[in-house]
């Protein structure tokens, strides 16, 4: 017997035997139901491993790493039949840090089925810290774990269409200071008033507390409830918090979603609170935590889907 058949099977079976259980326990079987077989969660852990392992050394703006973590996210498009936003999957540019950087976006379109002519940005950046004293900064939490889960969404996507045109934004130059997603916004490909939403995902895959933030529903009061609204998946516990309302560190300016805040574009920022590998060479895939992560992906997949339905 077909093996995923019978997954599929032995689910709708175990959602009908749960009926009789209380109704949040249901929803959230259902849940998992709709989603969890098209994530591609095997794949997801392997693209970590794969743009975290030494040979992309440490993907610093500009160098070959960066390069090469280019390569592999168009190749990963490519074969999953997603197409370029531009002409080409990269968007180029060159800024001064010092000296003068090379550096490209990596964007991807999947063209909404309803509304087509507005668009919601997925958003996570490739490069990292590079080498420094003969140490490589794999960078696996900050932030392959980003990009992998856009791409596990442009698989998803194929089996399920969004109703909002959706831009995979794999972008550059972070840690050089947002300087890939302010190109991004300030040399707009589409519109920039088209541009309804910035969902940016930066650490997303290990906490020790099973604890994912979402930011930006603070400034931008119609997401508070579908983050609310969202049953998050597994033990993974969804906060709203880091946005200067608490007395946590401020997230609101401390990654990508920053740029399309600063342009007056409503945002919502997924991510984890530092940990003891954070910015040092031992951010490894070894490091992150499995479930964790999928389970974060599932729940960014399940507040994407609420919003989805919304008029953005
Ligand atoms: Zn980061």
């Amino acid at each position: 017997m077909n093996y995923r058949y019978f997954t599929c099977l032995f689910l709708v079976v175990f959602v009908i035997s749960c009926k009789t259980q209380n109704t949040s326990q249901k929803n959230t079987e259902a849940a998992v139901v709709s989603t969890a077989y098209y994530l591609n969660t095997s794949a997801l852990l392997e693209d970590v491993e794969i743009l975290s392992s030494d040979a992309y050394e440490g993907r610093r703006t500009g160098t070959n790493g960066a390069a090469l973590a280019q390569e592999y996210i168009v190749e990963r498009f490519a074969q999953l039949g997603v197409h370029p936003l531009g002409s080409g999957y990269l968007q180029s540019f060159t800024f001064q840090a010092g000296k003068t950087y090379h550096a490209a976006n990596v964007l991807a379109l999947i063209p909404g089925t309803s509304n087509t002519k507005e668009y919601i940005i997925l958003s996570a950046h490739y490069d990292h810290e590079g080498i420094q004293n003969g140490e490589i900064y794999n960078g696996a939490d900050d932030d392959a774990s980003g990009i992998a889960a856009l791409i596990a969404f442009a698989e998803y996507f194929k089996e399920n269409p969004p109703k909002h045109s959706v831009i995979l934004a794999a972008v550059d130059a972070e840690e050089l200071g947002l300087v890939g997603s302010k190109y991004f916004v300030e040399n707009s490909i589409i519109p920039i008033e088209n541009i309804k939403l910035n969902i940016n995902m930066d650490m997303i895959s290990r906490s020790d507390k099973n604890q994912l933030y979402a930011v930006g529903s603070k400034y931008y009061k119609h997401l508070e409830a579908p983050i609310k609204n969202t049953i998050p998946y597994g033990n993974l516990q969804l906060r709203i918090g880091h946005d200067g309302s608490d007395k946590l560190d401020d997230w609101t300016y401390a990654s990508d979603h920053a740029s399309f805040h600063k342009a007056g574009i409503p945002f919502i920022y997924f991510g984890v609170e530092d940990h003891k590998d954070y910015h040092q060479p031992t951010d490894d895939y070894k490091n992150i935590h499995p479930d964790f992560y999928k389970n974060a992906v599932h729940t960014i997949l399940a507040v994407f889907q609420k919003l989805d339905t919304m008029q953005l």
